[in-house]
Parts: structure tokens; C-alpha cells; sequence
């Protein structure tokens, strides 16, 4: 009997086993190839007569061949990496938030005639915060447009 590191040149060995008349043939990724399918059994048992399989064979092979379960775990493993980047877009668009309100009150404080430097600096950032928010989620509609015709009102009078 061929042992396990002589079976996986192309499969990893825990998904081989040695005893598995499936895992131990040549046939091995095409009869995999028609479990992928959903062929009938009665389908492969005839393909391939050599291996004399028989139903509970081919049900055997499929707990080593698993791609159902493999399949779920992989949604699984994306769908928490999705969430983890939601999480991560949201805390972002609360942080661009917070910093546009804050420019925005503190904006509103400055007396242009006196301070124009601050006034543009502010603004700036709070350009860029809005810019930001917007490049992350797409044109979604806050007041941005209506802080953006503020700024360029405020630096247009300087
Ligand atoms: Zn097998």
C-alpha cells in the first residue's frame, strides 16, 4: 500500500485517506469533480468499474472530500471578514463625523476679518474630513455641498 505523503502531490494529506478506495485512485479529482456536480452515485459506480465502488464507498469519501462543510466554513471566515471591515468603515465615517462638526462649530466661531488664516486652515481640514467621508461612501447626501459653498464663500471674501 502507497502511503499518504505519496497521494498528495496535489491534495493536502489530511483530506486523503489511505484506506478510501476513492482518495487512493487516480480517478480521485475527477470523481471529485462529479460529487461537485451532484451526480448520482449510481453514475460514478458505473465510470469507473475498475475501482468496483459501491454506494457506501462513494458516501465515505465525501467526510474526506467535504466541500460542502469546507464551503460553509469559508463563507463563514468572508463573512466575518466583511463585518470586521464594516466595522472598520464605520468607525471611520463616526471619527470624519465628528471632526466635520467640530470644524464646523469652531468655523463658525472665527471672525474672518481677524483670523483668515485660521478660518482657511480650519476649513481646509474640514474640506478634507467631508472629501474623505465622501470617498468612502460614495456621494451620499449630508450637507457636505452646503459646507463646501460656505468655505468657498469664506475664502472668496478674503
Ligand atoms: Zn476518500
Amino acid at each position: 500500500m502507497r502511503n499518504l505523503s505519496d497521494e498528495s502531490d496535489d491534495y493536502p494529506s489530511r483530506l486523503i485517506d489511505a484506506r478510501c478506495k476513492i482518495c487512493k485512485s487516480e480517478h480521485l479529482a475527477e470523481i471529485n469533480q462529479m460529487l461537485i456536480e451532484g451526480r448520482p452515485y449510481s453514475e460514478i459506480i458505473t465510470k469507473f468499474p475498475d475501482l468496483k465502488l459501491n454506494k457506501n464507498n462513494i458516501y465515505r469519501h465525501k467526510r474526506h472530500f467535504n466541500f460542502i462543510k469546507a464551503g460553509v466554513e469559508k463563507y463563514e471566515r468572508i463573512k466575518q471578514q466583511l463585518e470586521e471591515g464594516a466595522d472598520k468603515v464605520v468607525d471611520e465615517l463616526k471619527t470624519l463625523d465628528a471632526t466635520i462638526a467640530r470644524m464646523e462649530k469652531y468655523v463658525m466661531s472665527i471672525d474672518p476679518e481677524k483670523k483668515p488664516r485660521s478660518l482657511e486652515v480650519v476649513a481646509n481640514t474640514m474640506l478634507r474630513a467631508i472629501k474623505l467621508k465622501h470617498e468612502i461612501a460614495g456621494n451620499i447626501d449630508d450637507p457636505a455641498s452646503k459646507l463646501l459653498a460656505m468655505f468657498e464663500e469664506a475664502v472668496k471674501e478674503e
